[in-house]
């Protein structure tokens, strides 16, 4: 049996959820296809913080109303429930291999501001599908678990998604399946990207780490693998509990060799971990190509992950599925009333300038590909080594690595006068990044059928 609507949304995620809010409050008729059968399940890794509390991201700024329960995007003027517990995120710091630190703010400073003074704010992810889904269902949208969708195919007139045995027909589609979208790849984007690498990952909630504050994030790299590997602790809202996350972006790296240097060899950070306790397990792994940059195609909008380079962090994700969702909206009412349409491109022009042009994927991906310029660790122990002042407090990964090239810049003097050979080195940061990665990305080519 074929089932009729207005506009089928795959993939419950952040951006598929706030599609199907904003089309479902609009009146429209949506079904919402998702593969996991419990939405609320969290199966992919995640950090689980809002990206960015203290300034602009995607044009937006994030707010969260703590007596209402309720993530606001004052920008873009919606807003969702989320009424789980919260934790501050206050900095975040980049410790070197032998714990030289690089801050984007201090806690002791930012702490004084309370809300004001965060960075990023942690929460819990599986509450916050759990709001997501009863706002979804409450705006009256068919919500469809365990349907895998294998095939989209359009016409003039309309789209037929179908999957796990079904099939759904609507006038429009939003395809938020996320990151290494099974619909993108067929519709033919794949095509004309440029494949950078893996990002892979895998960690723990841990309780009784001794890190140096459970209410910062915090990064640090190691070069011991074939290629750099990465630590990343995300506090959590749960007494003495941390998300602590190791990755790679080559798919040679063993993560659990990443895991043990951090929590036993390494003997700055291995003292933080000698009586944690692991508790649950998330693990992802995804490859890395340059953003799409007109979302549109046969009648199918692209929202969220989907459409972006490794991801739009939830913040991004939200914004773009509820300006997908209003965007289709306005395409149904304007092929309905019979007016000129724009709905549509208005959605396109808002993502590539918001996005696109705004936050560069080089620039993302430099975040991780820093180890791979300064590529061993006395280079990078002798950087952060430099560094006296803090960087303003930050947990934006475009905004970062402005930061970090201005303060390069001011470092150029001494490190000419003391290293000068690092100089060709920072050189490559100016380097397009496939040339940067170009090792890793000949030994992580996707498999054909990835085209
Ligand atoms: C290691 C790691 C750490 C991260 N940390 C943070 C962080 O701290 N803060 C932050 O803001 N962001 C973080 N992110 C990014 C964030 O998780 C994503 O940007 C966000 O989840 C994107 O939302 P989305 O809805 O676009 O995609 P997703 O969350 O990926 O949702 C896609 C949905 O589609 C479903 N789906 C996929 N294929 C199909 C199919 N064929 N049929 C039906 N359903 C399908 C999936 O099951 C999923 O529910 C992190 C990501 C990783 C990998």
């Amino acid at each position: 049996m074929t089932n009729k609507y207005d506009v089928i949304i795959v993939g419950a995620g952040p951006a598929g959820l706030l599609a199907a809010k904003a089309a479902g409050l609009a009146g429209m008729k949506v079904a919402l296809l998702e593969r996991k059968s419990e939405i609320s399940s969290l199966e992919r890794m995640c950090g689980q913080t809002l990206v960015s509390m203290n300034d602009y991201y995607f044009d937006d700024l994030v707010q969260y109303n703590r007596e209402g329960k309720k993530i606001v995007f004052l920008n873009n003027g919606f807003s969702c429930n989320y009424e789980g517990p919260t934790q501050n995120c206050y900095a975040w710091h980049i410790f070197s291999p032998n714990g030289n630190r690089l801050a984007f703010g201090l806690p002791e400073e930012t702490r004084k501001k309370g809300d004001y003074g965060a960075v990023g704010l942690a929460y819990d992810k599986e509450i916050l599908f759990r709001c997501l889904l009863e706002e979804v269902t409450a705006a009256g949208v068919a919500v469809f678990t365990g349907i895998d969708v294998d095939e989209v195919s359009t016409s003039d007139e309309g789209v037929t998604v179908s999957g796990s045995n079904k099939s759904f027909e609507g006038l429009y589609a939003i395809a938020a399946d996320g990151t290494n979208s099974r619909i993108a790849r067929q519709l033919g984007y794949n095509r004309d990207r440029t494949f950078y690498s893996y990002l892979l990952s895998k960690g723990w909630y841990m309780r009784n780490v001794k890190a140096p504050s459970m209410d910062i994030l915090m990064s640090s790299i190691t070069y011991k693998p074939v290629a750099p590997g990465y630590m990343f602790i995300f506090p959590r809202p749960y007494d003495d509990e941390l998300n602590v996350v190791f990755l790679a972006l080559d798919a040679r790296v063993n993560l659990d060799e990443v895991a043990d240097y951090f929590m036993k060899e390494n003997p700055f950070t291995a003292a933080w971990f000698a009586q944690a306790e692991l508790l649950d397990m998330h693990a992802s792994a995804q490859y890395i190509f340059s953003p799409i940059a007109a979302p549109y195609r046969k009648r199918v909008l692209l929202a969220g992950d989907t459409g972006s380079c490794q991801e739009l962090e939830n913040s991004g994700a939200m914004i773009s599925g509820w300006k997908a969702g209003s965007a289709i909206a306005a395409a149904l009412k304007e092929d309905r009333v019979g007016t000129a349409s724009q709905g549509i491109s208005n959605y396109i022009q808002w993502w590539q300038k918001t996005y696109i042009e705004k936050c560069p994927h080089e620039a993302y991906i430099m975040n991780f590909a820093l180890p791979y310029v300064l590529d061993a660790a006395e280079d990078f122990n002798y950087i952060c080594s430099l560094v006296k002042e803090p960087l303003p407090p930050c947990w934006n990964p475009y905004a970062a690595m402005n930061h970090m090239g201005a303060l390069v810049q001011s470092l150029v003097p001494t490190i000419q006068q003391e290293r000068p050979e690092l100089m060709p080195k920072l050189a490559r940061m100016s380097q397009p990044m496939t040339e940067i990665l170009a090792d890793t990305t000949e030994a992580c080519k996707p498999p054909a059928h990835f085209d």
